[in-house]
């Protein structure tokens, strides 16, 4: 069976290596050393001055709203994994969707200013598939409707936006460091922010607003992670150049592979490099889609309809119509791709693409 990914598995006994340790201190979790090395290692590797280890990416997107103060109205991106709408529900704000450019598949910058009302507090944009929004566009608006900007950026571990990690923009990015993303500490994710005063904030509400062993800043939540969520993201750490360079190599392939068909790919913006971590492909209908799925699952295949259907037709959202996300959702399929997968399996893949579209 060949899954749309596979976590990444380092050697067993280099995650072992971490045990002993974490036994003889007796130190599980609560800001344990693990967590602080492994946070010390991102911020070096990524060139980042603030980062905080969390235990999910949706918690991370929760905590930046909340951070953040923001109430009301937020602009957002129908075409995304379901915790980008959820968490502004959660946290009691309203989801306004813009509807995407149908060309890089991120939230459309010039459709940002007709959703503007006196209840928009801010901006929730997702890198899709780790491509970087054309962010300067963004905040530009922002800046001049005085909103505040988060990025969604579960996918984009090691995407750059000119020449830096795409974490280091908006007010706040949020990461996933899941099992099934690029790079992982099984459950995990973390929260960015150029910001000295937010990402001291940020750091309170993920610790229960503790500010000292019996004071509290503020509000706070449990967004902590454990040494041995930590111990994992500090081997795999040791393997992102090898992680990172199959993406590519698979790509690569995958491109040649299937050139010639009817197939689209999501735009790359001049200024932007994504990490690749996904490979979607745009069918020209939704029956083309499908036709293909069921060819692929027929050997075994599954790949994943990343993203189906589109959020502004999730049952808690009011009925706001993004006609571009809905025809777009129905037409993209991700092939797998995780460090595992062969150029034997990925032949097999393209071959019956190709016979699937004939
Ligand atoms: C995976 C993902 C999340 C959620 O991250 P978790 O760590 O699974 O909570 C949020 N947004 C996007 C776009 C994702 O792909």
């Amino acid at each position: 069976m060949i899954n749309v990914t596979k976590p990444f598995l380092a050697p067993q006994a280099e995650y072992e290596a971490y045990l002993s340790g974490i036994w003889q201190r007796g130190w599980l979790t609560n800001n344990g050393p693990l967590v602080n090395e492994l946070e010390a290692e991102l911020k070096n590797y990524l060139q980042l001055p603030h980062l905080h280890f969390l235990s999910n990416g949706t918690i991370a997107l929760q905590i930046a709203i909340k951070a953040l103060n923001l109430q009301g109205e937020i602009l957002t991106t129908p075409f995304s994994y379901v915790a980008t709408t959820s968490s502004i529900v959660w946290e009691n704000c309203r989801a306004v969707f813009v509807d995407i450019d149908p060309e890089t598949l991120n939230i459309d910058p010039n459709l940002l200013e007709q959703h503007i009302g006196p209840n928009t507090s801010a901006i929730l944009a997702t890198h899709v598939y780790g491509n970087p929004c054309d962010i300067d566009a963004i905040q530009k608006i922002a800046d001049k409707h005085n909103l505040k900007v988060i990025y969604d950026a579960a996918h984009c571990f090691g995407s750059e936006y000119k020449g830096q990690s795409v974490f280091a923009f908006g007010d706040v990015s949020t990461c996933s460091f899941h099992a099934t993303k690029l790079f992982h500490t099984i459950e995990g994710g973390a929260l960015m922010s150029p910001s000295e005063e937010i990402a001291q904030r940020l750091g309170y509400m993920r610790n229960f607003g503790h500010d000292g062993p019996e004071s509290f800043a503020e509000v706070g939540i449990n967004g902590k992670n454990s040494e041995f969520h930590a111990a994992m993201g500090l081997v795999n750490l040791k393997h992102i150049a090898r992680i990172r360079q199959s993406r590519l190599d698979q790509k690569a392939y995958y491109d040649k592979a299937l050139k010639g068909l009817p197939l689209s790919q999501p735009k790359i913006l001049a200024q932007a490099q994504p990490n690749y971590s996904y490979y979607p492909i745009i069918f020209e209908s939704e029956e083309a889609l499908l036709k293909t799925v069921k060819a692929l699952n027929s050997h075994w295949i599954y790949p994943r309809r990343y993203f189906y259907p589109a959020l502004n037709s999730l049952n808690y959202v009011d009925q706001q119509s993004c006609p571009l996300a809905e025809d777009i959702s129905k037409r993209v399929l991700c092939l797998p791709m995780y460090v595992e997968l062969s150029e034997a399996e990925m032949k097999l893949i393209t071959n019956v693409i190709h016979k699937a579209l004939k």
